[in-house]
């Protein structure tokens, strides 16, 4: 059966008095944003579209959220590249809307407005908590070792600090997963990487020794693909432990980095302790039987949700409209996979309200231009950083990011390039552990 969408009759392309028919504005160009703008396109090929985002460089947590040695993963921003090539499609980097330009002023100037903005900031954790005890979210950790230049990491006092030889993960997803796995692996193992070497040097100097990855839930529930656990027991030098029993048989007799998993651990309490940190957990379903784990920092894989001060929660947000897609529309982050699909049903209902409205004249992105900041970066712009960071890759690396936004536009403009600096020495991490 067919959707309403594919069954409305186009309307006339008069609804803008020049030829175009529709002028869409999306907020976020991370994989929902993107996917959106590629979906719209297939319905509607002379629509025009104008994605915005908050930094100065497109593919949100493609680039700063997918590991950094996950390089295939991270090739979907080929397909994303194409979409922005299209005629009709403009990106509009390094402008926060909310703040340099009002969602006021988008649904002046666009028949619809999609917001992609994802999910920013980690889940917290609301258990009792000594406010000195070292807790870092997974995903400021993995945004900071991309080199996210607004990585709270960065701007935080200890956020650079070793995280130590033995840490705590709360939480048994893919991204508790990837943590893991990054913080266990020597140099050799991030050959064509993209990872900041800098941040990894600085949180972690030598591969962790011991990982403790505490989950709540029964193995069975566990949130994370069974292809992941594999792929982090077979990095050379670790081993991993399920519940107190090896999950590959003679693997890594005296392993560089010991994963422990376990699972029906509820944490109670995050206290210090001995100038270490103690993780306290009761067993699922039994409050009274209770468990210490001492480690120097807790990383909180919890999932995701929007940050306090965040568009989503400001008002006016129920325009007819106004389209929301991926974290902003389910609360969940989810994966590339189901935010596709929830990208292209999305693109569904904005085109079918689009074409139940009457013709009106949208100026679209001309009418936004004398509000937009100077440094905004388009298409062109991001190209430049692209071919910057991959002309600096530091030696095995197969591009070095730039880590502040001051370079970003600096790069964006054709300024000379700042080179990566090569690393001096190389510490202990660099060798191989057979
Ligand atoms: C560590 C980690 C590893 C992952 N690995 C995988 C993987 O291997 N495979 C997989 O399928 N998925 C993976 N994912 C999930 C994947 O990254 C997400 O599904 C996807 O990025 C969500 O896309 P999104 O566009 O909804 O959100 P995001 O990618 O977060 O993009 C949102 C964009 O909106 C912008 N924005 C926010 N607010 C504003 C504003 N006010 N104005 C303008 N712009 C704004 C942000 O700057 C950002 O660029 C991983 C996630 C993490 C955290």
């Amino acid at each position: 059966m067919k959707t309403p969408a594919e069954t409305a009759p186009n309307r006339p392309t008069a609804a803008t008095g020049d030829g175009i028919p529709f002028r869409v504005a999306v907020v976020g160009a991370g994989p929902s944003g993107c996917y959106t703008a590629q979906a719209l396109l297939k319905g509607q090929p002379d629509i025009e579209i104008t994605v915005l985002d908050a930094l100065p460089t497109p593919f949100g947590l493609v680039r700063y959220g997918i590991a950094a040695d996950h390089q295939g993963a991270k090739a979907v921003s080929r397909q994303f590249e194409r979409v922005f090539s299209q005629p009709g499609v403009d990106f509009v980097g390094n402008v926060s809307v909310g703040t340099d330009v009002g969602l006021e002023s988008l649904r002046e100037n666009f028949h619809a407005v999609v917001l992609a903005t994802g999910l920013g900031a980690d889940r917290r954790l609301d258990i009792e908590r000594d406010p000195d005890a070292r807790v870092v979210g997974a995903g400021d950790l993995v945004r900071l070792l991309n080199s996210d230049p607004d990585a709270r990491l960065r701007h935080r006092r200890d956020g650079l600090d070793d995280l130590g030889a033995e840490v705590v993960i709360l939480g048994t997803g893919n991204v508790a997963v990837d943590v893991a796995r990054l913080l266990s692996k020597s140099d050799l193992d991030l050959i064509a990487s993209d990872i900041d070497d800098d941040a990894l040097r600085a949180v972690a100097p030598n591969p962790v020794r011991t990982i403790h990855i505490l989950g709540r839930c029964p193995s069975h529930r566990a949130k994370w693909d069974a292809s992941m656990v594999k792929e982090l027991a077979h990095v050379v030098g670790v081993r991993v432990t399920v519940d107190g029993t090896p999950l590959l048989d003679g693997t890594a007799v005296s392993p560089r980095t010991t994963v422990n998993v376990r699972f029906e651990q509820v944490p109670a309490a995050i206290r210090r302790h001995d100038g270490r940190i103690r993780v306290t957990t009761h067993r699922a379903g039994d409050s009274g039987q209770v468990d210490h784990v001492d480690a120097d920092t807790v990383i909180t894989a919890l999932g995701f949700e929007s940050p306090a001060a965040h568009l989503t929660h400001s008002g006016g947000l129920d325009a007819p409209h106004l389209f929301r897609v991926g974290g902003p529309a389910t609360g969940r982050l989810g994966n590339l996979a189901e935010n596709r699909r929830l990208a292209t049903d999305a693109a569904r209902d904005v085109l079918a309200f689009l074409r139940g409205q009457e013709p009106r004249h949208r100026a679209g992105l001309d009418g936004l231009r004398d509000r937009l900041p100077a440094s905004a970066v388009d298409f062109e712009a991001w190209r430049r950083i692209d071919d910057a960071e991959i002309r600096r890759a530091r030696p095995d690396r197969c591009r070095t990011k730039f880590t502040t936004r001051e370079e970003l536009l600096a790069a964006a403009a054709g300024s000379a390039a700042p080179p990566s600096i090569p690393l001096a020495t190389t510490g202990p991490s660099t060798t191989q552990e057979k």
